[in-house]
């Protein structure tokens, strides 16, 4: 079974998408830091951000791996190419090299080919932009999780401060949701949107747990 968790940066995806999949007792993809491995391996290389073949070069020829623990089947760490980039890729640096990389339709197609391959494994929670639309449009359950631009910026101030990585200045960490959520939208290639048969959940206010065992309440429904 799939279940697709779609929606703005910021939104809570990761945490319910954890969360979900460890009640439901599925694995976990989290899509954006594919790219986000991607856009750090390109400013290693050197890669021009506006060079679309060679960003797709790049995306086939280095392998993204998802590290488990023994028992465990929510991923602890994400590297690229052997070099463990978990911490590496949520910086203020990568937080703008991604949009351009993420735009790029080659990377698309390689990344997209890998997260099919990934999920068609087993139960999985699979969180992006464009799970419910491109990625698995038959997945069981599609949600798309939003929640207000402020709230969306004061939880990723307090994901930084927890991770130790990333702007924890709030303003700059408001202005970049927005410029994300903006260049994820409005770009060419599968562009942020809910799928027509989406469950939306605005999380605004709500207590993340509220969100989430309505998700796995949701899961479970379809599962039978
Ligand atoms: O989810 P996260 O904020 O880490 O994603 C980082 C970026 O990766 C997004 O801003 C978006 O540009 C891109 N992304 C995407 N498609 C996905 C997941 C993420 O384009 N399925």
């Amino acid at each position: 079974m799939i279940v697709a968790i779609d929606g703005p940066s910021g939104a809570g995806k990761s945490t319910v998408a954890k969360a979900v999949a460890k009640k439901l007792g599925f694995s976990c993809l989290d899509t954006g830091a594919m790219y986000r491995a991607v856009a750090w391996q390109a400013v290693q290389d050197g890669v021009s951000l506006a060079d679309d073949a060679a960003l797709g070069e790049l995306a086939r020829a280095y392998e993204i791996a998802f590290g488990h623990e023994p028992g465990d089947p929510l991923p602890k760490t994400v590297s690229i190419g052997g070099v463990d980039v978990t911490d590496a890729i949520r910086t203020a640096e990568i937080d703008k090299a991604v949009s351009p990389t993420s735009a790029a339709s080659s990377v698309r197609e390689a990344l997209v080919s890998q997260q099919r391959r990934i999920g068609s494994g087993g139960d999985y929670v699979v969180e992006g932009r464009d799970i419910g639309t491109v990625v698995f449009p038959e997945a069981e359950l599609k949600v798309f999780l939003t929640a207000s631009d402020e709230e969306r910026a004061h939880r990723r101030v307090r994901q930084n401060v927890d991770r130790g990585v990333g702007s924890i200045d709030y303003d700059e960490v408001l202005a970049d949701l927005r410029r994300r959520d903006e260049a994820d939208s409005t770009r060419a290639t599968s562009p942020l949107k809910a799928a027509s048969d989406a469950i939306e959940i605005d999380s605004t206010g709500d207590y993340i747990e509220t969100v989430i065992d309505r998700i796995v309440e949701l899961a479970r429904e379809r599962k039978r």
